[in-house]
C-alpha cells in the first residue's frame, strides 16, 4: 500500500515541477514513506532519518520529510529531535506538500496530519518509476472501520472510503495502454469496497474484462464477509488469478474474540472449503499472530493446528507489536514474554516451512502459466515469474522476455520457490480456452 501512495506523491511532486534525484546524495528533498503497523518497522525509519542526519550536515539546504502511518506520531517529536525532520504528512495530506515546501522555504517546520473523510487521490494518476513495468499496484479504498483490538491502521489512516469506480477503471485502461500485465487492487478489506450499487464483485467484473491478457489479484478480504459471487466469478474467468489471501491472524475462538476478528475457527474454515470447492486448486495464503495479549499454550496451538488443517501455500507470520492507542493497548496487557514469543513464532514458522514443502512437492510435473517478471535474483540466464497461484517460478532464460505469458512444467522445488522447464510463450486466452477444451 505504501508503494502505491509513494506513486500517487511521485505524481504530486512531478507535477509540481519537480524531478526525480538519481540518489540521496544529490537530492534537494527526501521523503520517507512510512508504516507503523509493527514496532520493527517503525525502527527501520528512525535509522533511516539518523542516516539522512549526516546529509543535513554537509547539505544544510537539504529538506527531509516523513510521509505516512508515522506522522500523527512523529509531530511531536519532531519539536524534540530539531534537525531530524523539516515536513511531516499524513496518508490524507499528500496534496498538501507542495505548500508545505514552500514553508519550509520560509525556514518553518510543516505539519500536515489531518485525516479525510473523502480523500482517495481518485484523479491523480500514479507516477510508477521504480516498478518492474509488468505488475502494478492499485489502490481502491483507502482507512478502515474494522477495529481490530491488535491494529493502528483505524488510527494512522482514518475512516473507510472507496474510490468512485469509474476513477479505478480508467487507471487500469491506463495501465493497460502501457503494456502492464498485472494489477493487484488494494484495500485494508476489499469486501467492503462500495460505490453506489457497486460491489468488490461486480469491480473485479468490470476490471477484468477491460483487457483478458491482464491478470488480477487482490488484497486483502476479510473473513467475516467474503462474498460467495466473487468465488464464482474468480472460477469463470481465467483472468482472475486462482490465489486468495485470507489473513486468519489466529485459530481459537477465545483469541479471535480478543483480536475483535468476527469470526470462529469453525466459520474460517468453511469458508476455506467452499474457496476449494468453487475454485478447484486455489491456492490461499494467511497472515498469523503470534503472542497476542493473553496467549495460552493451548492457544497457541490452536494457531498452529489451524494453519495445518488448512493447508496454507503462503503465510505471513509475525510476533505481536503492541501499538499506541489500540483497544489491545488500553484494554489488554502484552504479557506474553518476548522469549516465549519468539519461541511460538519459531514453532509457526518452521512448521509453514514444511507444509510449503510438501505442497511444492506436489508441483512436480505440473504445467503452469507463468508471467515473467524479470531475470532472476540469482542469475542473469534464468527468469523469473509467478504462476496463476502466486509461486514464484525459475527457468532457463532462452528467448523469453519480461511481461511474457510462459507455459512451464515443474520439474523441481524448494519451500520457497519452484523450479521448471518451459515450454512455449503463449497467451492467457489461448492457454486457458485449450486447457477448457481439453
Ligand atoms: N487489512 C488487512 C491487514 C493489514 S495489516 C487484514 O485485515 O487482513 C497486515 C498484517 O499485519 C495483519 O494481517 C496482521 O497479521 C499484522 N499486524 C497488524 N497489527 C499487528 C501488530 N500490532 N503486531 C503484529 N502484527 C500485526
Ligand atoms: Fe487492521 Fe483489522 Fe483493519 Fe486489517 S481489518 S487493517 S487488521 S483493523
Amino acid at each position: 500500500m505504501n508503494f502505491a501512495d509513494s506513486e500517487i506523491v511521485n505524481s504530486i511532486l512531478l507535477e509540481d515541477g519537480m524531478t526525480v534525484a538519481k540518489d540521496a546524495e544529490s537530492a534537494d528533498v527526501i521523503l520517507v514513506n512510512t508504516c507503523s503497523i509493527r514496532e520493527n518497522a517503525e525502527t527501520k525509519v528512525w535509522n533511516r532519518l539518523k542516516e539522512f542526519r549526516s546529509l543535513k550536515k554537509t547539505n544544510s539546504e537539504l529538506t527531509v520529510g516523513v510521509l505516512g502511518c508515522m506522522a500523527e506520531r512523529i509531530k511531536d517529536k519532531i519539536i524534540e529531535e530539531e534537525h531530524l525532520v523539516d515536513i511531516v504528512v499524513g496518508p490524507d495530506a499528500y496534496r498538501d506538500i507542495p505548500r508545505l515546501l514552500a514553508e519550509v522555504e520560509d525556514g518553518r517546520k510543516a505539519v500536515n496530519v489531518l485525516l479525510s473523510l473523502e480523500e482517495t487521490y481518485a484523479d491523480i494518476a500514479p507516477v510508477r518509476t521504480t516498478g518492474n513495468g509488468v505488475s502494478s499496484f492499485v489502490s481502491i479504498m483507502r482507512g478502515c472501520d474494522n477495529m481490530c483490538s491488535f491494529c493502528v491502521v483505524p488510527f494512522t489512516r482514518g475512516r473507510e472510503r472507496s474510490r468512485p469506480l469509474e476513477s479505478i477503471l480508467k487507471e487500469i485502461r491506463q495501465l493497460s495502454d502501457e503494456g502492464y500485465k498485472e494489477v493487484t487492487l488494494l484495500g485494508q478489506n476489499v469486501n467492503s469496497y462500495k460505490d453506489g450499487e457497486n460491489t468488490f464483485t461486480t469491480l473485479m467484473d468490470a476490471a477484468s474484462m477491460i483487457n483478458p491478457e491482464i491478470r488480477f489479484r487482490f488484497s486483502s478480504p476479510h473473513p467475516k464477509d467474503f462474498p460467495d459471487d466473487l468465488l464464482h466469478l474468480i472460477a469463470e474467468r481465467p483472468n482472475l488469478c486462482n490465489y486468495i489471501h485470507i489473513p486468519a491472524q489466529a485459530g481459537s475462538d477465545s483469541m479471535l474474540e480478543r483480536m475483535r476478528r468476527p469470526y470462529t475457527r469453525e466459520q474460517y474454515l468453511s469458508l476455506v472449503q467452499k474457496m476449494r470447492e468453487i475454485i478447484p486448486g486455489v491456492s490461499l495464503s494467511t497472515d498469523i499472530i503470534a503472542g497476542f495479549c493473553g496467549e495460552t499454550e493451548e492457544e497457541h496451538y490452536g494457531t498452529m493446528s489451524l494453519m495445518k488443517e488448512v493447508g496454507y501455500d503462503l503465510a505471513y507470520m509475525f510476533a505481536y507489536s503492541e501499538r499506541e492507542r489500540t483497544l489491545a493497548y488500553r484494554k489488554f496487557e502484552d504479557d506474553v514474554p518476548e522469549d516465549i514469543k519468539k519461541r511460538r513464532l519459531s514453532e509457526i514458522i518452521s512448521q509453514q516451512m514444511n507444509i510449503q514443502k510438501k505442497r511444492n512437492l506436489t508441483e512436480v510435473g505440473k504445467h503452469h502459466l507463468v508471467l515473467v517478471e524479470g531475470t532472476s535474483k540469482r542469475s542473469d540466464e534464468q527468469m523469473s515469474g509467478r504462476t496463476d497461484t502466486n509461486k514464484i517460478v525459475v527457468f532457463d532464460r532462452m528467448d523469453f522476455e519480461k511481461g511474457d505469458y510462459v507455459e512451464v512444467e515443474i520439474t523441481d522445488t524448494t519451500s520457497a520457490t519452484l523450479i521448471a522447464r518451459p515450454i512455449r510463450k503463449t497467451t492467457i486466452t489461448e492457454y486457458y480456452g485449450a486447457a477448457v477444451e481439453a
